[in-house]
């Protein structure tokens, strides 16, 4: 199914036919590869040669380091249609979103480019005489990413593009569910490298292992910053681990985002914003759309409008023209089957959520997406289930759907629908929602590299991607130089 793929994409055919660790397609289930997993004393062995490198990377200027992204975007531009592809047959994502995951790709390295003649600082105005003052921005040391099975590609070029400009050294621990991607992506690079010419050698790593390995990372003092996304149950264990020593992490963990949608609203619109964001990915996004705040009054209306928009969805292989693709595995089935039988239990009508195409893929698992009326946001809703299951609430005055927004403990992604210009100012005003990311008449999903992406709370609080996301990647430093003849001392003390 992928040789011809892994051959165009430069990955040789023992990187993935001779390993221990199987790797299997959501497709069919059937088993696409094995990989060798690292262990920790590799580990520390491709930590070293990455904070090796990054001592003559980080004075390469910086427009420099841009030139090599520069070109690795274009190999990604050359490889865009199969390395989506490969996306789909490892991730399970339909093609438009395997294409569109490499799109992310290529835009954040354009970003990138530009980015590296904008790593600007301040100048400061100093209150002493003959003296001025300046912020700079100086690389920070080895970048440690740790990506999650949903987007196999698309994070781990978030970090890499702005930690490369940046003058950082990375190294990159994927999901142990989609290290094919991982290889290509590594063999993409490799190759830019080669044709780049001057890099440093173990400028870019990437490591295949499981949780331990990432653990041996988010444990070694030379990994400057941890950048980690995945579960909050991850997050939870790797801050603390990071912190401990010191180090600088990054966490964009998971989501429980919700639309709020109100009466005046253009429904046509909020339908087909439901649908993207509820089943795209197979309700398998951290943005996606799990919670539905809708006005009482036209409740009954939008339900049954979602549930005809989710009678029609195709379901089936990703590759051929279906909306819907299969869960990564059965693990994530069961956990979709437990939140339903727990929502029937506390008090939810459940439409939708069951296996299909079970005879033809019995080793596969495509589920017909969930809508769930809930008389509150009890337990289940609260929880972040990777599957797609909407939560269906009512509301009765906007107030109170605020305050539901904003109590569950996850803080990704939010929206509104509505044409009552207070509510959407309301929305995303200081006591509106409390996500890192609020929308106005879109839904959840889908964000756009030029802004910063992250979530509050329990998602952890990092941002990666645009505007000044870049600054985590780099560290501050104020200086002040005396340019006079005197050496006065701040706050007029007198010392003498
Ligand atoms: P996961 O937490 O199971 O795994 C994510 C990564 O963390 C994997 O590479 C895994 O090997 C590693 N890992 C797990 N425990 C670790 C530990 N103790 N130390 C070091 N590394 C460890 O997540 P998943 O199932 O792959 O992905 C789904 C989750 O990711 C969802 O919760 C989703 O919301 C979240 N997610 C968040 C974002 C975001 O930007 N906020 C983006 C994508 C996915």
């Amino acid at each position: 199914m992928i040789d011809g793929l892994m051959e165009r994409l430069g990955v040789p055919t023992t990187a993935y036919r001779q390993g221990s660790h199987a790797v299997f397609t959501p497709i069919d289930g059937s088993r696409i590869g094995a990989v060798a997993l690292q262990g920790k004393a590799e580990v520390e062995d491709r930590i070293s040669q990455a904070h090796e490198a990054f001592l003559s990377w980080r004075d390469v200027p910086a427009p420099r380091r841009g030139e090599l992204v520069r070109q690795f975007a274009e190999i990604l531009r050359e490889h865009k249609a199969d390395l989506g592809e490969l996306v789909s047959v490892e991730a399970g994502k339909i093609t438009q979103e395997g294409l569109g995951e490499v799109q992310e790709m290529i835009d954040i390295c354009d970003f990138a480019v530009g980015l590296s003649r904008q790593l600007y600082g301040l100048t400061i105005a100093s209150e002493r005489p003959g003296h001025h003052m300046r912020e700079t921005w100086h690389p920070l040391g080895v970048v440690g990413v740790i990506s999650a099975f949903n987007f196999p590609v698309a994070v781990w070029a978030w970090n890499t593009a702005l930690a490369l400009v940046c003058g950082n050294a990375v190294v990159w621990k994927p999901s142990e569910k989609t290290p094919l991607t991982a290889l290509a992506c590594q063999a993409l690079l490799d190759r830019t490298l080669a044709r780049f010419g001057d890099a440093p050698q173990g400028l870019a790593q990437l490591l295949l292992g499981d949780r331990e390995a990432g653990e041996a990372m988010v444990d070694d003092r030379r990994v400057a910053l941890v950048s980690a996304t995945g579960s909050t149950r991850m997050g939870r264990e790797v801050g603390p681990r990071v912190a401990a020593r010191f180090g600088r992490s990054l966490l964009e963990l998971g989501g429980n985002n919700a639309m709020i949608l109100a009466p005046s609203a253009d429904l046509d619109l909020a339908v087909r914003g439901i649908l993207f964001a509820a089943v795209g990915t197979a309700g398998q996004r951290c943005t996606t759309l799990r919670r539905l705040i809708v006005h009482r009054s036209i409740k009954d209306d939008v339900v049954a409008r979602v549930k005809a928009a989710y009678g029609k969805v195709r379901i089936g292989d990703p590759r051929e023209n279906n909306l819907v693709g299969p869960l990564i595995d059965q693990q994530s089935f069961q956990a979709m089957q437990d939140a339903l039988v727990q929502a029937r239990d506390e008090g939810g009508q459940v439409f939708g959520g069951e296996r299909q195409l079970q005879a033809q893929y019995p080793n596969a698992y495509y589920v017909s997406p969930a809508l769930v009326e809930m008389p509150s946001q009890s337990a289940v809703v609260r929880h972040e289930t990777f599957a797609p299951i909407l939560y269906v609430i009512a509301y009765d005055d906007f107030e109170q759907a605020l305050r539901m927004n904003n109590e569950v403990p996850q803080g990704l992604s939010s929206c509104i629908f509505t044409t009552d210009i207070r509510e959407a100012e309301r929305f995303q005003s200081a006591s509106g929602s409390d996500c890192g990311i609020a929308n106005v008449n879109i839904g959840t999903s889908g964000a756009e590299i030029g802004g910063a992406f992250g979530g509050e709370k329990e998602t952890g609080g990092g941002r990666e991607s645009g505007s000044d996301a870049w600054r985590a990647y780099m560290r501050r430093q104020t200086n002040t130089v005396n340019y006079s003849r005197e050496l006065p001392l701040a706050q007029g003390i007198v010392f003498d």
